[in-house]
């Protein structure tokens, strides 16, 4: 009786904290080794707090939001806008720096490690892919793996309408990590699919009648953006940004600038523009940033939708549309 009593007191006292309310049932058995009664009712107790609170493996809820670490910034944008504040997202790459180059660093690495959900494009960062294999394959989103994909490029998110399947899919995952937030992922996910679809119906309309379907691009980063509003990407370096061009594929690349009659030659914000200036000087063309959004510029105020929006206001006059 008298040690139900106590064993009843100190789990009110201490109910906020397991590890506390254990040491505490722990200490009890032991300075009450003599009275039988109170042994067996504070074991008791002990076992059912471990049962209910100790060992059944960390839960994300129970230790606040979900960690999600996120390999660069469009895929920190879509984890962002169906997360949440379910979520609290780490994106690996740094403003302003060209992601395709990334290095993990220790801490980095860590994270990667003690994430629940690692959302990541597979072929994009090489080390990321690595350190995704070897420290959490079984919690990686692979971000291409819910859309139809096409070969050797990787920068899928410059389609909105796969960008949002790639939402959905990824509010499947977070529901399964985190049961508690499904439907408001659900809900955050559908949300952006409607800006999504917006964005994607402005730019279907702005592209529909143009004199040009050709976009001459210094990265090719834009095979997704060409697939679904049927342009035709002309890129004249290959598909890693710091690959500087063969004289052979310059002149290649001038030659067909010339033939498609661009007046534009794009370049990214993230790298140098000489390769674009040289094609659009021997063409007599001019150039202009067309943002493949692998990363905003340090202190930048726009996101993934306003870029794309910047991306059309160049596009549209650049190509002659009606
Ligand atoms: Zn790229």
């Amino acid at each position: 009786m008298i040690g139900r009593l106590v064993v009843g007191a100190m789990i009110r006292a201490f109910a906020v904290d397991t590890d506390q309310m254990i040491y505490a049932l722990l200490t009890m058995i032991v300075i009450c080794g003599e009275s039988r009664a109170m042994r067996k009712a504070a074991g008791a107790a002990l076992a059912l707090v471990l049962a209910v609170g100790g060992c059944g493996g960390s839960r994300p809820t129970d230790d606040g939001p979900v960690r999600v670490v996120a390999g660069f910034y469009p895929l920190q944008f879509v984890a962002e806008q169906v997360g949440g504040d379910r979520v609290q997202v780490t994106n690996l790459a740094q403003p302003g720096a060209e992601p395709h180059d990334l290095e993990l660093s220790p801490h980095q690495l860590a994270s990667v490690a003690d994430a629940g959900v690692v959302i990541y494009l597979p072929g994009f960062q090489a080390s990321l892919d690595e350190a995704v294999a070897q420290e959490a394959p079984a919690r990686a989103f692979d971000a291409l793996s819910a859309v139809p994909r096409l070969p050797n490029d990787p920068h899928v998110w410059l389609d909105p309408t796969r960008l949002a399947t790639i939402a959905t899919a990824l509010a499947d995952r977070l529901a399964a990590v985190d049961p508690a937030g499904a439907a408001g992922y659900h809900a955050r996910a559908a949300e952006l699919g409607d800006r999504l679809a917006d964005l994607d119906q402005e730019y279907a309309t702005a592209l529909r009648s143009c004199e040009r379907r050709d976009i001459v691009v210094s990265h090719a980063a834009f095979g997704y953006l060409a697939d679904r509003y049927e342009l035709r990407q002309v890129p004249v370096a290959g598909l890693s940004p710091e690959v500087e061009p063969t004289p052979r594929k310059l002149a290649a690349a001038t030659q067909t600038a010339r033939d498609s009659g661009a007046t534009t030659i794009f370049f990214e914000s993230l790298v140098s523009p000489a390769v674009a200036r040289v094609v659009a000087d021997s063409v007599g063309a001019t150039t202009a940033v067309l943002d493949p959004i692998e990363g905003l510029e340090p202190g930048a105020t726009g996101d993934y939708l306003s870029v794309m929006r910047d991306n059309l206001a160049t596009l549209g006059p650049a190509l002659g549309c009606a």
